[in-house]
């Protein structure tokens, strides 16, 4: 596995396997990976040429008080994953060449990054396009991989990459999640052994209103109620929102009648956590 940290020598490696032509399938990571990160890797593998990761922890997606400092870093462990997973460039810029002094150039998809997390992050989707769109002119990949876990993330990056006419295909990629249920992010590391136990609420939460909407509910707002009393209950659970909306405008929905993408945002202890469910009814 090639290791990159040069932006201009990524962007002619890039270059110059295109004009071999040869077909780039592009991971971005913030690092720390788990078994969602090797998932996306891994599916890359199957579908392209050459696999590029990019481990780079953004700090225009982080806002004032979050967690940018203490975000978990562990490049030597990463590259030892990413390299088992079939990885054949690991891309590892710096801050200060992503963003030198002087930098002024964002990129912003309007209303989609309103709603959901966009309310209690705002200019988290301005930072992640933004860095998204610079990782893509340097990697210039055919394929990128996205995972579902960060539903809206996905949803912004296909709308950016429609309205930019940007000349790759966006790949979504199910949750990966542990064997009971625990989404996996590399956040899951600030939780003790109690709060681990408590994130369970999330991934229960969801099947519960799977259950329901099954069952015949078509009410957002006892959805909405019933995951809510699930999540109350346990200890240290705070919650940010939780969303019964449609899963391409993510608008609110006013009834559940094919389809309901059910988000939710929870804090746990020192975490903020996602999860999300898509739901679709037959009628
Ligand atoms: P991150 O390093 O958290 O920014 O995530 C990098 C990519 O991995 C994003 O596309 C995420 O959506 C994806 N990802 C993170 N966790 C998971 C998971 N549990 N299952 C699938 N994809 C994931």
């Amino acid at each position: 596995m090639e290791i990159i940290k040069d932006l201009r020598v990524m962007q002619a490696r890039s270059g110059f396997l295109r004009q071999e032509g040869k077909a780039i399938g592009f991971v971005p990571t913030m690092g720390y990976l788990h078994e969602g990160h090797l998932t996306l890797l891994r599916r890359a593998r199957e579908e392209n040429d050459i696999v590029v990761l990019s481990i780079f922890v953004n700090p225009a997606q982080f806002g004032a008080g979050e967690d940018y400092e203490k975000y978990p870093r562990d490049t030597e462990g990463d590259l030892a994953k990413a390299s088992e997973a079939g990885t054949d460039i690991a891309f590892l810029p710096e801050v200060a060449e992503m963003y030198p002094a002087g930098y002024a150039t964002y990129v912003n998809v309007e209303g989609l990054t309103e709603k959901l997390c966009g309310r209690s992050r705002p200019g988290h989707f301005r930072g992640v396009t933004t860095v998204v769109l610079k990782l893509f002119n340097l990697v210039q990949p055919h394929r990128a991989y996205f995972g579902e876990k960060d539903y809206q993330q996905l949803v912004v990056i296909k709308k950016m990459v429609s309205d930019l006419n940007l000349d790759l295909q966006i790949i979504g990629c199910p949750t990966v999640r542990e064997s009971d249920g625990l989404a996996m992010s590399s956040r899951n590391a600030y939780l003790s052994p109690q709060e681990r136990l408590s994130a369970l609420c999330l991934s229960r939460s969801l099947a519960k209103a799977e259950e329901l909407i099954r069952g015949g509910e078509k009410s957002p707002q006892s959805i909405i109620n019933e995951i809510s009393k699930v999540i109350e209950k346990e200890p240290g659970a705070k919650i940010d929102y939780v969303a019964v909306c449609h899963p391409e405008t993510l608008g609110d929905l006013e009834s559940i009648d094919s389809q309901a993408l059910i988000a939710l945002a929870v804090k746990i202890g020192p975490a903020r956590l996602l999860d999300n469910r898509l739901v679709k009814v037959n009628n």
